[in-house]
């Protein structure tokens, strides 16, 4: 199955991101992401056969992360899949220390394929056709985090849908 680890954003923010969601696709064009399948991407493990997978559980399900905030306040695009995403104007050093030290930990599980480069990013849009995010309005929210999420990835024929099978308790 495919597995990713991910922050799940507090309801409001949600609320709020979709919004900003529905704003952006207006001018770019695209897919949007459907409200329940936005979150924060901080480690894609890939293909995890079910054993694997029930372990991971169980270390998500056992652990705890510190707490967070995460500032959003820069839109963004990634040229070549056509996403336009949300995130901070530089990369967050708090959410910087946690991705490396998830990939730390899950060199113990055999993941070996932390990418060189950690933009932390909410996707908003995918296939959009414009990627020219100047005129869009300008965005300070503040995304408090405390839990880390183990999510599935199910490949569906309108795109993916997710479905959380653990999370970590709160600090
Ligand atoms: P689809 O690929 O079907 O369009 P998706 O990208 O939402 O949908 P996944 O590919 O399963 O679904 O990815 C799950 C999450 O992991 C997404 O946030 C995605 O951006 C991220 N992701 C996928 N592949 C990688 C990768 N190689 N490196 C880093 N993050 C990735
Ligand atoms: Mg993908």
């Amino acid at each position: 199955m495919r597995l990713f680890l991910a922050l799940e954003p507090p309801e409001t923010l949600r609320q709020q991101l979709g919004e900003l969601a529905e704003l952006a696709q207006a001018r770019c064009g695209g897919r949007r992401m459907p409200d329940d399948s936005l979150h924060l991407t901080l480690a894609f493990l890939g293909e995890v056969a079910e054993e694997r997978a029930a372990a991971l559980a169980a270390w998500v399900g056992e652990r705890s992360i510190p707490a967070g905030e995460w500032r959003l306040d820069a839109w963004g695009a990634f040229r070549r899949p056509g996403i336009v995403w949300v995130g901070g104007q530089t990369p967050d050093p708090e959410l910087v220390r946690l991705h490396e030290a998830l990939w730390k930990e899950l060199a113990a599980f055999g993941f070996n394929h932390r990418p060189g480069h950690f933009v932390p990013h909410v996707t908003l849009l995918r296939r959009a056709h414009h990627l020219e995010t100047r005129g869009l309005p300008s965005l300070d929210l503040v995304w408090p985090w405390r839990r880390l999420s183990l999510v599935r990835s199910f490949t569906e024929k309108d795109g993916a849908r997710y479905a959380t099978l653990a999370r970590s308790s709160s600090a």
